[in-house]
């Protein structure tokens, strides 16, 4: 298994766990870009949100769920935060198992392209 995050889900790399159940993990990124930076991983691997109807109805379900649960477990669902899901090259994303990055705690600014 070469996945970082498949690694993560298997409890092979340590992580912070924020929120998990059987579909998803939402751990703390580990080099955070804004106070609270988390990430909500699908313990099913797949690549990117290109492939997300390949996760079955019910971790589609709990993985959105899983964001309103971490943001609300780290304090900042009422002040706000930013969700973003980079995909593949131009997108900017490293990991290529899709993940969800949970940004707040301050201001993240304007939307930057
Ligand atoms: P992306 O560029 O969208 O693929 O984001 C990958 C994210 O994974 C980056 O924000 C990294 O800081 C984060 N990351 C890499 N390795 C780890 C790790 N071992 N634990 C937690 N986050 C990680």
């Amino acid at each position: 298994m070469e996945c970082l995050f498949c690694k993560i889900v298997a409890k092979e790399i340590p992580s912070t766990p924020i929120v998990e159940n059987e579909h998803v993990l939402v751990i703390s990124d580990i080099r955070p870009k804004r106070k609270v930076h988390l990430l909500a991983v699908p313990k099913t691997h797949v690549e990117s949100w290109n492939d997300i109807s390949t996760l079955s109805p019910e971790a589609q379900v709990a993985l959105n769920s899983a964001i309103v649960d971490a943001a609300t477990k780290a304090g900042i669902a009422e002040s706000g935060y930013r969700v973003i899901s980079n995909i593949g090259p131009h997108g900017g994303q490293e990991v290529p198992h899709l993940h969800f990055h949970i940004l707040g705690g301050e201001p993240v600014g304007p939307m930057v392209a």
